[in-house]
């Protein structure tokens, strides 16, 4: 039975095992998928001992997205553009980077919520490894035009130098939220609200009645976004379930050269976690 499992920090209640449970018996390939908790100074120890102990790939989450990167001696051309790495694949001993929350959430958002990205003005909030992620599939899957407001101004402009399309993706400052217009697509791809942290406070001048509000989080940490966007009266909020779920999709297409169907985990995954916008 080949190994994978997810390095991350506090990944005890990560669903990710779950998910590819579910898509190994669906399949029908023969694998196990456990979560790691490692120490960001452990990582490349950790690695090393489990593919000592036939590890064949891995996905890695916060914090040690960049770390991973840097290990790789092949990238996707979407991982080299987000500087960080979510799924690890093994190639003849060496490891294989890629980044597929892009296409997760794109995937989610197209189509299982059947939302048209293209022409949307969008507001992404954050600049850390999964708005890096997902900016360039954002790009590509259409928007008119990608604001990306960060708390650190710095990261924010170094996520727009790497994009390299400075009339349609740009920065503004976080002070400038209430008057920089209303948005077709708010995403919350920060962690605003993690470890006991205050939740994010964003103005209603940024939403119109077209306004679709996704939350790359889920569960407790999505509330205080999701919420917001309630009170909006925004009519679609979606928050980072079915990202995860097409993400893992993804990476399990990668590793195994099948792509399963999601809809199923989806569901039962959906069962513990309200839908937004009737939460
Ligand atoms: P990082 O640690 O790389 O980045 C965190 C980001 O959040 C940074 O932009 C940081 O700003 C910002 N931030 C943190 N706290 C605050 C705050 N109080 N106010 C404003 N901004 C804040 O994390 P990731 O980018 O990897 O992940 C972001 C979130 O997305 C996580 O909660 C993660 O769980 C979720 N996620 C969900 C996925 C899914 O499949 N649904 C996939 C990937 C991530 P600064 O640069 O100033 O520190």
């Amino acid at each position: 039975m080949s190994r994978y499992a997810l390095f991350g920090q506090s990944v005890a209640k990560s669903p990710s095992p779950q998910i590819h449970t579910a898509f190994a018996r669906q399949t029908g390939i023969p694998m196990e998928y456990v979560g790691i908790d490692v120490a960001p100074e452990a990582l490349d120890a950790a690695l090393d001992a489990f593919v000592a102990g036939g590890g064949r790939g891995a996905n890695v989450t916060v914090p040690h997205k960049e770390a991973a990167f840097a290990r790789c001696a092949q990238l996707s051309e979407r991982a080299r553009l987000a500087g960080a790495v979510n799924t690890l694949r093994l190639d003849e001993g060496q490891w294989y980077g890629d980044n597929t929350d892009g296409a997760g959430l794109v995937r989610d958002l197209t189509g299982r919520h059947g939302l048209d990205l293209r022409g949307r003005r969008t507001l992404l909030l954050g600049a850390g490894g999964a708005a890096r992620g997902v900016a360039p599939a954002l790009l590509d899957a259409g928007v008119r035009e990608l604001v990306i407001v960060n708390r650190s101004p710095e990261r924010a402009d170094a996520l727009a130098d790497a994009l390299g399309q400075p009339g349609r993706a740009h920065t503004r400052y976080w002070e400038d939220l209430a008057d920089i217009g209303d948005f077709e697509l708010v995403i919350n791809a920060t962690s605003a609200g993690r470890h006991g942290s205050a939740p994010l406070s964003l103005p209603f001048a940024l939403c119109s009645d077209m306004t679709a509000a996704v939350d790359l989080n889920y569960g407790d940490v999505a509330i205080p976004f999701l919420a917001w966007a309630r009170t909006a009266r925004l009519r679609t909020i979606v928050d980072g379930l079915g990202m995860l779920v097409e993400q893992a999709a993804e990476s399990f297409e990668r590793w195994h050269g099948v792509r399963p169907q999601t809809d199923a985990v989806y569901a039962e995954l959906r069962k513990g976690a309200p839908e937004p916008a009737t939460a």
